[in-house]
């Protein structure tokens, strides 16, 4: 089921199951416990993201290319790092380059997101799927110059701006996609392709990662987990690539859908 999140006219928030002739139908319930899809239209006013999650965390030099881009070591455990809530974007709205905390160096990371629907703790390997609810299409938009020298070796602070985190368009339920690690991902700015891999080559994978990730640590329902992104990020290209106004971002992953955000500079209201 593809699940989408909306608004209706009257600014209500609802769920709905997207249908193969693009409508949508109402879910009652809630996504993360019971829930059912209804036979009444939902009337999409907006799409937002798919989920407001709980917790976004997310794991850095997963893919090989991409860590040698980087001219990092292949890590020996996820590299973990996250992103605040309220850096959420839905599908459509604007990636805003910061005014105040200036950036000259605003990036693009193409990653598959993983939205856990059942709160986990030290799950196996091979139980860690049973605890997904679907997957979705995210852009770990970062501030390099902020992730780096000005950020104090923290990457926290570059990543996490508000906007820096659109995701969407709508949650795949994972009785979809048996294996995450099998979809060709790309990301485009303006039709111009500049990631172009596949899952399939991520250095810790979907079940490690949920493994990984609820060692010691509870994942409530509603966790994102943002998977990292392959090589041809912005920072690596001669010259750079870095974000500016007027491109238009879009995330592709094979069985999920496209999410695509415009990029705007901060306004001075
Ligand atoms: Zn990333």
């Amino acid at each position: 089921m593809k699940i989408i999140r909306y608004l209706d006219s009257e600014h209500r928030v609802g769920y709905a199951a997207l249908q193969e002739d693009g409508s949508a139908l109402q879910i009652s319930g809630d996504i993360f416990g019971e829930h059912a899809v209804t036979k009444k239209p939902a009337a999409v006013a907006k799409l937002l993201a798919p989920v407001q999650p709980s917790n976004i965390l997310c794991v850095g030099l997963n893919y090989r290319h991409h860590a040698a881009e980087s001219k990092a070591a292949i890590p020996e455990f996820p590299v973990l790092f996250m992103k605040l809530a309220s850096a959420v974007q839905n599908p459509g709205d604007p990636i805003v380059l910061p005014r105040q905390l200036r950036s000259n160096e605003v990036d693009y990371e193409a990653e598959l997101a993983v939205v856990i629907g059942r709160t986990c703790k030290n799950v196996s390997r091979d139980r860690a799927l049973d605890y997904v609810l679907g997957y979705s299409c995210a852009n770990d938009v970062s501030a390099r110059d902020w992730q780096g020298k000005w950020g104090g070796s923290q990457w926290c602070r570059g990543k996490t701006f508000d906007t820096f985190a659109p995701l969407g368009p709508s949650l795949v339920t994972r009785d979809e996609i048996p294996n995450p690690n099998a979809l060709a991902l790309r990301l485009d700015i303006n039709g111009e392709v500049l990631q172009d891999w596949n899952t399939n080559d991520m250095i810790f994978d979907v079940p490690r990662l949920v493994e990984f990730l609820s060692g010691s640590t509870t994942l409530p329902a509603g966790t994102v987990i943002l998977t990292g992104t392959p090589q041809g990020v912005g920072f690596a290209r001669k010259p750079p690539r870095w974000l500016k106004p007027g491109d238009t971002i879009t995330v592709t992953i094979e069985k999920i859908g496209a999410l695509s955000n415009p990029v705007v500079e901060e306004s001075c209201g």
